[in-house]
């Protein structure tokens, strides 16, 4: 017997937009995305070649979900997105490991958008000691140029010889 596989974010996911889909129209077909970066979703029509009814086109166009003649994707960046426009059209209440997953989730971007504004203050007040770094300027490439860095605080800038001399 093999062991039982802990079901993920993405697991639960899918599952909720599938449904969703389904209910508009049960002859979708909506699957884990293969051969590609982790994280798409594909759905298909019923058709001989994956091709869309004419009434799953409209399940689609009601999800608001853009689509090809034989194909729609949902992006691992917007997943989340389709997953609560899901669940409201399903009006039932996300899964707790979702909920969890996404309330870490926002946790997390609001504790990195909080040390982002933390770092500006003190660039901005910060009393710089510049040294200069050991690695050249690269993009654009200037052999004149030298990277900067101000040792109490981080901040980094690209200054050119000719600018000093
Ligand atoms: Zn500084």
């Amino acid at each position: 017997m093999s062991p039982k596989r802990v079901k993920t974010t993405y697991d639960y996911e899918i599952a909720i937009i599938r449904k969703a889909l389904k209910s508009l129209a049960p002859t979708l077909s909506v699957r884990k995305g293969r051969g590609t970066a982790y994280g798409w979703i594909d759905i298909f029509g019923s058709g001989r070649f994956r091709e869309f009814t004419e009434k799953e086109k409209r399940a689609l166009e009601r999800f608001g979900l853009p689509h090809g003649v034989n194909k729609a994707v949902i992006s691992p960046e917007s997943r989340r997105y389709w997953v609560e426009k899901a669940a409201l059209l399903l009006d039932i209440e996300l899964p707790e490991p979702l909920k969890r997953a996404y309330e870490e989730e926002d946790r997390e971007r609001e504790e990195a958008r909080r040390r982002m504004l933390e770092l500006k203050r003190k660039q901005e007040t910060c009393d710089h000691e510049w040294v200069v770094m050991p690695y050249k300027v690269l993009f654009p490439s200037d052999p004149d140029a030298e990277v900067w860095r101000c040792r109490k605080c981080g901040l980094e800038k690209i200054v050119t010889k000719r600018q000093i001399s």
